[in-house]
C-alpha cells in the first residue's frame, strides 16, 4: 500500500477497512500465486535432497549462466567484470574467491547500472528497510516474486507448516490508526485466510482482547516480525495469561531473531518457532527445518562466510555473510556483503535435507557502539535480559555518548538505570557518557523492524 492509499485507509470505518484488506489481499494472492508460481514449486520442490556434487554441479551452471547475462546486458558487469567466455565455462565454485567482493554502499550508488537491459517485462521496485542510511531500490519482475514465494512456501513446508490453514500476521505493516484505543486491532484478509494484527497497539491494557481475537482465531500459525511476538508473549507473561494451544507453530522471519526473544515467545505459546532469514536483495535463503536446524538454501543462491582476515570460516566460526544469488537476473548481485553475520556449522542435519546446516544468523554487522578508544562493541541486544525492560534501543551520534532508550517494565524502579549502566559499564568502559532515556515506545524503521543499534558515527 502506497503512503497516500494508507492515509485514506486510515480514516475509513473498520467495516470499510476489512473491504479494503479483503480486496488487497485478493490482490495480492492473485499476483503471487499466478504464472510460474506452481510450475517452479514443483521444480524446486526435491532440490533440498540433491547430494553436494548435484548441488555444486547445478550452482556451477547456474553461476555461469548468471556471469554471462550479467556481462551481456548488465552496464555495471560488463565495464568491472574481467571474465571472458573460455574462463566462464570452467568457472567452478572454488574460484569465486578471486571474484571482488560487493559493497552495498556501491550498488547504491550506481543502482541504474546494476538493473539488466534485457528487461522488457512489467518490472518491480522493492526498497530494503533500515533504519539509517538511504533504502536501496532493488528491480525485479512479477515472476521473480512468484519465485521467491514458492521458497518460502517451500521451507513452511519442510517445517512441517500448515501454510493452507488460517493464519495470524503480527508484522512491520500499519493496520490500524495509531490514535484508536479500543479493539478491534486487527483486520481479516478471507482470500489469504490471514488476521493482520497490528503490532503497535500491544500493551498491557489491550494484551486480553488480542488474546481473545487469536483464542477465536485459532490460527494453524502465526507469522510474524520476532520483536513484536516477543512483546506480545512479555505482557501475556507478565499478567499470567496462558498462550497454551493457541498456535500449532510459529514462523518468524525480517529481523534476527535473538535467543532471548526465542526463549520467552516458545515458553509462552509452547510451541517451536521456525525461523527463517532472507533480504530485500534475494540473494540469500536461511532457514530451520523440522527439527530447528538453520539451512542454507544452496539453490537460491552461494552463500560464503568470510572471516575478517578474509579467509573462509570453518565450524563455529563468526563471520560476514557474502552471497550470490540466482533468482534475480534483473539485478544480479555477486559476491554482495549483505551486512549481517552468521556461524558457521559444520554439523549435518538429520531431517533429510541435504542443504548445509548454519549455526545462527548473528545480525548486523554494523549493530555495535563505538567507544572513545576505538574498540567495536557489538552484541548488545542480550545485555539487558533478566532487567525489567522490555525493549531496548541503543544510539550513537557523538563519539563519546550514547542514548540507551528504554521501555520499562512493571517492576522497573530508580535503582535498575544504575545497574543498566553498570552492566553497560562493563562493555563499553568509563570513558563514554551513558544517557539512559525512558520512552514509551521505541520507534520502527520504515519497513517497521525494530533495530537494536542505531549509529550515526559510522555512517559518517
Ligand atoms: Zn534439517
Amino acid at each position: 500500500m502506497n503512503s497516500k492509499i494508507e492515509k485514506i485507509y486510515l480514516k475509513l470505518p473498520v467495516f470499510l477497512q476489512n473491504i479494503v484488506i479483503m480486496l488487497y489481499g485478493f490482490n495480492e494472492n492473485r499476483i503471487r500465486y499466478s504464472g510460474v508460481y506452481n510450475t517452479f514449486s514443483k521444480e524446486i520442490e526435491r532440490n533440498c535432497y540433491l547430494n553436494d556434487k548435484e548441488v555444486k554441479k547445478w550452482q556451477e551452471n547456474r553461476l555461469r549462466k548468471l556471469f554471462n547475462d550479467a556481462i551481456e546486458n548488465v552496464p555495471y558487469y560488463r565495464k568491472n567484470m574481467t571474465l571472458n567466455a573460455s574462463e566462464i565455462n570452467r568457472f567452478r565454485i572454488e574460484d569465486l574467491k578471486y571474484l571482488p567482493m560487493l559493497e552495498k554502499n556501491t550498488v547504491k550508488r550506481y543502482a541504474d547500472q546494476f538493473v539488466s537491459e534485457s528487461l522488457t517485462e512489467k518490472k518491480i521496485e522493492i526498497h530494503t528497510t533500515g533504519t539509517t542510511g538511504t533504502p536501496l531500490k532493488i528491480i525485479c519482475t512479477p515472476e521473480i516474486r512468484q519465485k521467491n514465494y514458492a521458497y518460502f512456501n517451500r521451507f513452511l513446508n519442510i517445517a512441517g507448516v500448515d501454510y493452507n490453514g488460517k493464519r495470524a500476521t503480527f508484522g512491520g505493516r500499519i493496520i490500524v490508526d495509531y490514535n484508536q484505543k479500543s479493539s478491534p486491532f486487527w483486520r481479516y484478509s478471507p482470500f489469504q485466510k490471514n488476521m493482520l494484527f497490528s503490532s503497535y497497539h500491544i500493551c498491557e491494557k489491550t494484551i486480553e482482547s488480542y488474546t481473545r481475537a487469536l483464542q477465536r482465531l485459532r490460527p494453524s500459525y502465526i507469522d510474524a516480525y520476532p520483536s513484536s511476538l516477543y512483546m506480545f508473549a512479555k505482557y501475556a507473561e507478565q499478567k499470567g495469561i496462558s498462550l497454551r494451544g493457541l498456535t500449532k507453530s510459529i514462523v518468524t522471519s525480517a529481523e534476527v531473531l535473538h535467543p532471548c526473544q526465542r526463549e520467552v515467545i516458545e515458553k509462552q505459546f509452547g510451541v517451536p518457532i521456525y525461523d527463517q532469514y532472507g533480504s530485500a536483495e534475494m540473494c540469500v535463503f536461511i532457514a530451520q527445518c523440522s527439527l530447528g536446524k538453520y539451512h542454507i538454501h544452496s539453490d537460491y543462491s552461494i552463500v560464503e562466510f568470510i572471516k575478517d582476515d578474509g579467509a573462509y570460516a570453518g565450524p563455529g566460526e563468526e563471520a560476514e555473510i557474502v552471497c550470490t544469488g540466482f533468482i534475480n537476473p534483473v539485478m544480479p548481485l555477486i559476491r554482495y556483503k549483505i551486512g549481517d553475520r552468521g556461524i558457521v556449522s559444520g554439523d549435518k542435519c538429520k531431517c533429510g535435507n541435504k542443504f548445509p546446516v548454519l549455526e545462527r544468523i548473528i545480525g548486523r554487522s554494523d549493530d555495535y557502539i563505538i567507544t572513545p578508544d576505538g574498540r567495536k562493541i557489538g552484541r548488545l541486544s542480550p545485555v539487558l535480559k533478566g532487567y525489567p525492560v522490555r525493549e531496548a534501543q541503543y544510539i550513537q551520534e557523538k563519539p563519546d555518548e550514547i542514548i540507551v532508550n528504554v521501555v520499562k517494565d512493571a517492576e522497573y524502579n530508580e535503582y535498575t538505570g544504575f545497574k543498566i549502566e553498570d552492566e553497560l559499564r562493563k562493555r563499553l568502559g568509563d570513558r563514554i557518557k551513558i544517557c539512559i532515556n525512558c520512552v514509551n515506545k521505541i520507534e520502527r524503521s520504515k519497513g517497521g523492524k525494530y533495530k537494536t543499534v542505531i549509529s550515526r558515527i559510522h555512517e559518517s
